[in-house]
């Protein structure tokens, strides 16, 4: 697992950052501008402070809210483990299994329906795997929803890179992906964790970072030379990581 203390919400007010572009789109901020929660709302609870958020188009923000309800199942989906997730996705689950039954009756809200139909058409179902007494089932998800995830979550790094390092302006970054109950079944937690383990603690002091409970955190740095290049790695329910390199020739050194 990776050593979380150095999250002490170290980010600069909004403010200092004189944002100019939208960083959903990458182009200049006209007067049809509104805000985005870079981390979608639904990962937050009451009370939770300092959210991220950034100046965007409406029309970027609109595309992108589309698709922060889908990736977020998908992610609390994904990190099933959780007990946490699976609490946040079973009441999702139910309400959906309540819409199925008024699906045929026109103008009734059936979204959470329509949305696991989605989700779960596009997922097949593999073998069972079990960690510490529970039963996971592994899948695997079409193409289409793996880039659909990916280009989701490249927005969000690259929001929270931008909210947290003054004059960036970085390309979409590239990332790693890892389930750890996964991964340590299969032998391969430490690759992952061992080099990013290594990242964070050589930028520690360029780094930023910040944390809501078990449900998310994230924490990131530049490089020294330019303030295009860094990272960002993000938690969510303490089981699903990704690591988002900006401008780096190679992300991790094992
Ligand atoms: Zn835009």
């Amino acid at each position: 697992m990776i050593n979380e203390s150095y999250l002490d919400n170290r980010f600069l007010p909004l403010e200092e950052l004189n944002i100019k572009d939208c960083y959903i789109c990458g182009e200049l901020l006209g007067i049809d501008t509104t805000t985005d929660h870079i981390i979608p709302t639904s990962f937050f609870r009451k009370g939770d402070q300092n959210r991220p958020k950034l100046p965007v188009h409406s029309t970027c923000n609109n595309k992108k809210s589309k698709d922060d309800r889908w990736c977020v199942k998908f992610i609390q989906f994904y990190a099933g483990f959780s007990v946490e997730a699976k609490a946040d996705f079973k009441v999702f689950m139910d309400k959906a299994y309540q819409e199925k039954s008024y699906a045929y009756l026109i103008g009734q809200r059936n979204s959470n329906y329509k949305l696991a139909m989605n989700l779960f058409g596009n997922i097949k179902p593999g073998l069972e795997i079990k960690s510490n007494g529970e039963v996971l089932r592994q899948f695997t998800i079409s193409s289409e929803t793996a880039q659909r995830v990916n280009g989701w979550m490249k927005l969000v790094c690259r929001g929270l890179y931008i909210r947290n390092v003054t004059l960036a302006k970085p390309d979409l970054p590239k990332l790693q992906w890892s389930q750890y109950a996964l991964s340590e079944l299969k032998g391969q937690d430490q690759q992952f964790i061992t080099p990013i383990q290594r990242l964070i603690n050589n930028s520690n002091a360029t780094s930023f970072g910040q944390k809501w409970g078990n449900r998310v955190s994230y924490i990131g740095s530049r490089a020294a030379e330019s303030a295009d290049n860094g990272y960002i790695f993000i938690h969510f329910y303490r089981q699903v990581g990704i690591l988002a390199g900006f401008g780096l020739r190679k992300v991790s050194r094992g």
